[in-house]
């Protein structure tokens, strides 16, 4: 193993200090921050060490109900859905032109909660966030119907309509983007929200709402819920009086929210759920180029992502060469302090075992996903377990916090675990192909189907693989581009529906068709 490009593990013994202060930390219900009902909180802990940052509200089933019934009186006796879509577009556009504002405050909030790099939260993805919202502001004024000649004697016109109260659980890897791609659109289609945010990441939320709130959203369109998934993320998903629902998160849990959702009242739901997408180098490509976007592909985000790159198929006669630049990358990867410069990957986020006893039911509880720090660390110990290379990294990183070594194993087959499930964490696995049936074939193999890469300068290749390919995105040199326009969401067990774009709209709009006798009929 060569030696880390890590900053000392001193830097992470003194974690540098955040300069937010933590303002809020109880539930918004009905445009007011208020203690859940229990009086229970949770802390959220900081990943660099596993400090306490702030005690949160917990939100359980009876919190949930008052947010519902604010929502669904916002919702019913106004003003949202009976103001003009201009009117709603201004508030949002307000709210995207709050958070550009207090850009820093909410990135350090992010960073501080999650782990991520404080460069990236602040400049990539809270600009990202704020973009997101202008789009779909600007959609709001823009939705309408259609009219259809039926049969000639009926006016007949299709009403796209805002469903109502939605429901939306967001997880903790991008605590605040998961929460623009469900809240921008649902409020730009008029409906009114109760929101669960993930227990690891409850605070940027929090803090947005009292933006939301100052950009002058009326009580009772959003409501958000801190809390935990089997208590206040199962109460929202069977509520009789949520009208639609939308959840981010693992396979497993969606499986779960689904039943929920179809015992109660048949809500609609749109899933965004877990993957274990291919990035396949072809043999004509410039490997070092190949390499960087591949590292890209997996580690970005602390390899935290639905889409991540997680099964890199190379071509045999450039395999090796691709395997030295995979391995030099991992091995100078920058990894310490999120909240140094030039940081390229903090810790992963860590809900401690005692938090679980808070929970009421930890039955429930997805040991696997709550405790994914240790869960990583497992799948690396199963690779080398199965046989595959362990080329550098494969341990924690540091005697405090939650950091994980920059991980490569080669020698991956397509039967082991760490080619099958998803790790959601820094770890790389290099796969060998030999030609390009070989590789949709195997490629296709995985219940999963959220992303794909492609790496070729054969348009040809380019073409045969982007169509053959079973993901609902397919990236062609070029990763992770997640643009507000562009839709997003998986085929097979990576998902129901789609998200941003046009499509996001879709999701939080029903259908109505009205007809009308015509008197005079147009032949007359
Ligand atoms: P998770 O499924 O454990 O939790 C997601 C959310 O569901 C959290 O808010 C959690 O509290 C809630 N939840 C847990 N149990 C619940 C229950 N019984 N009823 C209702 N809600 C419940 O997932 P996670 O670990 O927070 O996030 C990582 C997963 O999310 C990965 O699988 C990742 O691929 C997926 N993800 C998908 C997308 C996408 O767009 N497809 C985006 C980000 C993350």
């Amino acid at each position: 193993r060569g030696a880390f490009s890590y900053s000392t593990s001193a830097a992470i013994e003194e974690p540098l200090t955040p300069s937010v202060k933590v303002d809020y930390t109880q539930l918004l219900i009905n445009g007011k921050f208020v203690d859940s009902a229990s009086g229970k909180t949770f802390p959220t802990l900081d990943p660099r060490t596993g400090n306490v940052i702030a005690h949160v509200a917990e939100g359980d089933s009876e919190d949930v109900d008052r947010a519902v019934a604010a929502a669904r009186k916002a919702f019913d006796e106004g003003p949202w859905p009976k103001m003009t879509a201009y009117e709603r577009s201004r508030i949002l556009l307000r709210f995207a032109d709050l958070l550009e504002k207090h850009n820093d405050e909410v990135a350090t909030l992010e960073t501080w909660d999650n782990g991520k790099p404080y460069e990236q939260a602040a400049k990539i993805e809270i600009p990202m966030v704020v973009r997101f919202f202008r789009y779909y502001a600007g959609w709001a004024d823009k939705i309408h119907g259609l009219t259809v000649p039926a049969d000639g004697e009926h006016h007949v016109q299709i009403l796209h309509e805002p469903f109502g109260v939605a429901g939306q659980i967001i997880p903790w890897n991008f605590p605040l983007l998961m929460f623009a791609w469900k809240v921008a659109p649902a409020l730009a289609c008029g409906n009114t929200i109760v929101l669960k945010t993930a227990e690891q990441t409850p605070l940027s939320a929090l803090y947005v709402a009292k933006l939301f709130l100052e950009a002058g959203l009326p009580p009772g369109v959003l409501n958000i819920i801190s809390g935990f998934g089997p208590t206040a993320g199962a109460a929202l998903s069977s509520h009789m009086d949520v009208d639609k629902l939308a959840f981010t998160g693992s396979t497993e849990t969606g499986k779960i929210v689904l039943q929920l959702a179809a015992k109660s009242n048949l809500k609609p739901v749109t899933l965004e759920l877990g993957g274990k997408s291919p990035f396949i180098v072809c043999e004509d490509a410039d490997v070092e180029k190949a390499a960087e976007l591949a590292h890209f592909a997996l580690f970005f985000n602390q390899g935290q992502c639905c889409c991540a790159g997680s099964r890199t198929f190379v071509h045999e006669r450039i395999y090796d060469q691709f395997l030295e630049k995979a391995k030099a990358l991992a091995v100078n990867r920058v990894v310490g302090d999120p909240f140094k410069a030039g940081i390229q990957q903090g810790p992963q986020p860590y809900l401690a075992p005692p938090l679980l006893a808070s929970c009421a039911d930890t039955s429930l509880l997805n040991q696997i996903d709550t405790e994914q720090f240790e869960k990583i660390l497992r799948y690396i110990r199963l690779g080398v377990d199965s046989g595959a290379t362990l080329e550098t990294g494969g341990e924690r990183f540091g005697s405090t916090g939650y950091y994980v070594q920059p991980t490569v194993f080669s020698n991956v087959q397509d039967d082991m675990l760490i080619a099958k499930e998803e790790i959601f964490g820094p770890v790389q696995s290099i796969l060998k192909f030999k030609d390009l049936g070989d590789v949709v074939r195997r490629a296709n193999t995985t219940r999963y189907g959220l992303a794909a890469g492609v790496f070729t300068q054969n348009i040809d290749t380019a073409n045969t693989l982007t169509r053959a390919l079973r993901a609902g995105t397919v990236w062609v040199n070029c990763f992770d581009v997640f643009d507000a326009a562009i839709p997003f969401g998986g085929y097979k067990m990576s998902g129901q529906g789609r998200e941003k774009g046009i499509y996001g709209l879709n999701s939080y709009l029903q259908v109505k068709a009205v007809v009308t006798p015509l008197k005079n009929p147009s032949w007359i």
